[in-house]
């Protein structure tokens, strides 16, 4: 039987950084939409998700199926009366995001790991309401350079150690291939689980993950302590083998 509920990440799970969906991944999740419930959870701002996941998506949709949570899960939008509408947003106040976006300049100059005379691909740090994004490389890299920068994940490891105590009251989360994400103590992934589950009256024993990062110290790691059942995934690719699974079983 399909979960009632299925979570996926977006960054390298669904689709490449920044990229939309590929049409033959948007087919397959119009194909899960049409039976079962689907949430997107990422980094990413609530407009970037709309554009890479929802308008690609088929005519014909069911979208009143699909939730969004944007901004690692600060956020939850639903498809509700023929638009999408904000359930619930943990804003940053404008003080809070101005001193998280020094702290994240600090942080950079003092370990060293992003040279700030370098070049940069627009800013390489953005407010997005609920979150302060750091993009090592700015916000418009290009995927290659961006996939060349940290293979191992080092840089940001590095970078989020760093962050850890100089931001005692925040959330301070590795995100996509050159991302550190910052929001709210408590806000994570885990928190977007529970609080979709609890908004719809879904029990997390009857839904599931699907991310490409749940090893230990992976951005979707956080996710088990919720006791969802999980499904590691290589790439997209590998994510439209267990779709087609799911859909067949
Ligand atoms: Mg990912």
């Amino acid at each position: 039987m399909l979960p009632s509920l299925i979570f996926f990440d977006l960054d390298k799970t669904l689709a490449a950084s920044k990229q939309p969906l590929t049409p033959e991944m948007a087919q397959l999740l119009s194909k899960l939409l049409a039976r079962t419930n689907v949430a997107i959870i990422s980094g990413g701002k609530f407009s970037q998700l709309k554009e890479q996941v929802a308008d690609q998506l088929p005519e014909g949709t069911v979208l009143d199926h699909l939730f969004i949570l944007p901004t690692s899960g600060a956020a939850l939008y639903a498809f509700l009366e023929g638009r999408w509408q904000a359930v619930y947003e943990e804003r940053l106040t404008d003080a809070q995001a101005q001193s998280i976006c020094t702290t994240l300049e600090t942080a950079m100059r003092e370990t060293g790991i992003v040279d700030l005379a370098s070049h940069s691909y627009g800013d390489r740090i953005e407010f997005r309401g609920a979150e302060v994004t750091l993009s090592a490389l700015g916000q418009e890299a290009p995927i290659a350079e961006k996939e060349a920068w940290d293979p191992d994940g080092s840089k940001k490891r590095t970078l989020h150690d760093a962050l850890v105590p100089m931001l005692p009251e925040y959330d301070v989360k590795t995100g996509g291939s050159t991302s550190i994400d910052v929001t709210l103590k408590g806000i994570n992934k885990a928190y977007g689980i529970r609080k979709l589950c609890e908004y719809r009256s879904y029990i997390i024993a009857d839904t599931m993950y699907i991310g490409d990062a749940l090893y230990p110290g992976g951005n979707d790691e956080v996710v088990k302590e919720t006791g969802i059942r999980t499904q590691q995934v290589k790439d997209p690719e590998d994510t439209m083998r267990v779709i087609g699974e799911l859909l067949a079983g």
